[in-house]
């Protein structure tokens, strides 16, 4: 090949960039480069070339292209030594090409002894894509004088366009293998996946859905409808319920669903998704197997059962008899007597325990009785009426500051939001010494209404105080001799829960607590 004049681009030269412009249809990143480096040495009249990619400062070990062969042990010695101390290193650094008239007169050209390729003629391109150097490219010539500014010129025009080639591959590569990863773990999720579009057509299923819908490859979901699977079995159906009704945007649902077919239970979430660009719209669905917990269930229930009927009866019997004893045994014999008392005091104890556990379960199954709007301030006034003769008992002051004129009724259950606000009140009486102070506060505020009540007695520690919610949950036991089952506050942020409101603690040992609750006032 002559060398060209620097003015005119000759007709091959234009052909060639034609060429450079087609990379962009290619995404395979090894094909990219591989026409990179042909192209490259077809622009300039090169007998060799190579490219090194980056991967950030790191070069990018799997893809170095050469086009002669080097064992991976040569390449990656005269890759490192290169860029550290040759031209390619050279170029990089300074983020500009550069031509190398003649070998043998320019430093940055290293000669490695066991390497007989002759190169008397060398230039180098960096591939720029936003300010980074995303792979260089070494072009060389057997005879010195080969390249000059015109073919440096030329191959920085090609790596402009094949950056962009490359940066695309890139992308599409990492695309790929996101895409593969997220593949692998919707795959491997125990949960059952299964993405709908807006008419209820499957679009992708993971294998735990596939096996739920007796399908022996994911593949065979493709373009089938939920519907079809409702009659195998009913699992679908409630689902299958929802994407009949018109598609609500941004909306979600927690469901529960049984297989009678197969005995499992699952908690369903469900979304919408929206694809902004192209305008689909369709279902994300989440099935959880919640079969244990459900069986759990119906074992506690079971026992509650069990409970309530066979150990009350044999309790009765054992209250009766020691009665009996009682009656029967001399007064003079007190040792009998003190151990007829013990056996009545624990089976007293545990008739109450059993009473807590099925009042627990009553309050907790039942349904709420919502039927009535209630008049808050009466309620608080009923409340501070019925628990006054106990605070006195104790001879506690009970103070009460309320702010509820005009608040509005909310339906809500009175009976049960009457005794949480008893059982609050009856804490703070029971866990402060004789002769303590009570205040109860009550007002609304921003649609809520708040019920508070403060007490100046034992306190709780700290670390208890996220505990106390919880059932049987009891603190400081030797602190004080009050008898409990650690029911009451668990029922309490139930019912206050069920309600859609809130219950908080405060609470300093040896000063006070404050136990307190809001409820939305807008209906529940
Ligand atoms: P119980 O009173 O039957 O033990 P609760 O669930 O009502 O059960 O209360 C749980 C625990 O929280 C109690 O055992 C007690 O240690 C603590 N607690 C509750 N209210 C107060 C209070 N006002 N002051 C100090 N401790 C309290």
């Amino acid at each position: 090949m002559s060398l060209p004049d620097m003015k005119h681009p000759t007709f091959e030269d234009l052909e060639l960039l034609a060429e450079v412009s087609q990379l962009l249809k290619l995404l395979d990143l090894d094909q990219v480069l591989e026409r990179v480096i042909k192209l490259a040495a077809k622009s300039v009249g090169a007998e060799q070339t190579s490219l090194f990619l980056h991967e950030g400062q790191r070069v990018d070990w799997g893809h170095i292209f050469t086009s002669r062969n080097l064992s991976p042990d040569a390449a990656f010695k005269v890759v490192n030594k290169v860029l550290d101390d040759g031209f390619a290193g050279w170029v990089a650094r300074n983020k500009r090409g550069d031509v190398i008239e003649d070998t043998n007169e320019d430093g940055r050209w290293l000669i490695f002894p066991d390497d007989k390729l002759v190169v008397r003629s060398a230039m180098c391109v960096p591939f720029i894509y936003d300010d980074e150097v995303l792979a260089v490219v070494t072009l060389t010539h057997s005879l010195p004088r080969r390249f000059n500014e015109y073919h440096l010129r030329l191959m920085t025009i090609v790596a402009n366009q094949a950056t962009v080639a490359i940066y695309n591959a890139q992308l599409f590569n990492r695309i790929r293998s996101q895409q593969r990863q997220l593949q692998t773990i919707l795959q491997a999720m125990t949960d059952i996946l299964i993405v709908l579009n807006e008419h209820g057509k499957l679009m992708l299923v993971n294998d735990a859905a596939a096996e739920l819908m007796g399908l022996s490859k994911v593949a065979d979901a493709r373009g089938r409808s939920l519907k079809d699977f409702v009659h195998m079995d009913d699992v679908f159906e409630p689902i299958v319920e929802i994407v009949n009704a018109e598609l609500v945007r941004d909306d979600d649902w927690s469901i529960e669903t049984r297989s009678e077919r197969r005995q499992r239970d699952f908690q369903v979430r469900m979304a919408t998704w929206l694809d902004s660009l192209e305008g689909v719209a369709g279902y994300v669905i989440v099935m959880h197997d919640v079969t244990m917990l459900r069986d759990l269930h119906r074992f506690k229930d079971e026992m509650l059962r069990v409970a309530s009927h066979d150990l009350r009866s044999p309790l009765a019997l054992i209250t009766g008899y020691a009665d009996m004893i009682e009656i029967d045994t001399p007064p003079e014999n007190t040792l009998v007597h003190e151990y007829v008392d013990v056996i009545k005091k624990s089976t007293e104890r545990m008739g109450g325990l059993l009473e807590d556990l099925l009042r627990v379960e009553r309050i907790r199954s039942s349904p709420l009785e919502l039927h009535e709007k209630i008049d808050l301030e009466q309620l608080v006034k009923v409340v501070l009426v019925n628990m006054r003769p106990s605070a006195e008992a104790k001879k506690h002051a009970l103070d009460s500051e309320i702010h509820l004129d005009g608040v509005p009724r909310i339906v809500a259950d009175p009976v049960l939001i009457r005794q949480s606000m008893e059982n609050l009140i009856t804490n703070a009486i029971k866990y402060t010494r004789a002769g303590g102070h009570l205040f109860v506060e009550s007002y609304y505020e921003d649609g809520k209404f708040h019920f508070m009540i403060s007490d100046d007695g034992i306190g709780i520690p700290i670390e208890h105080q996220a505990h106390v919610f919880e059932s049987f949950y009891r603190v400081n036991q030797d602190v004080t001799t009050e008898k409990g089952s650690g029911l009451g506050l668990s029922l309490v942020r139930n019912v206050i829960e069920r309600h859609h409101g809130e219950i908080w603690v405060k609470s300093v040992v040896g000063e006070g607590s404050t136990f307190g609750f809001w409820l939305p006032l807008g209906e529940i």
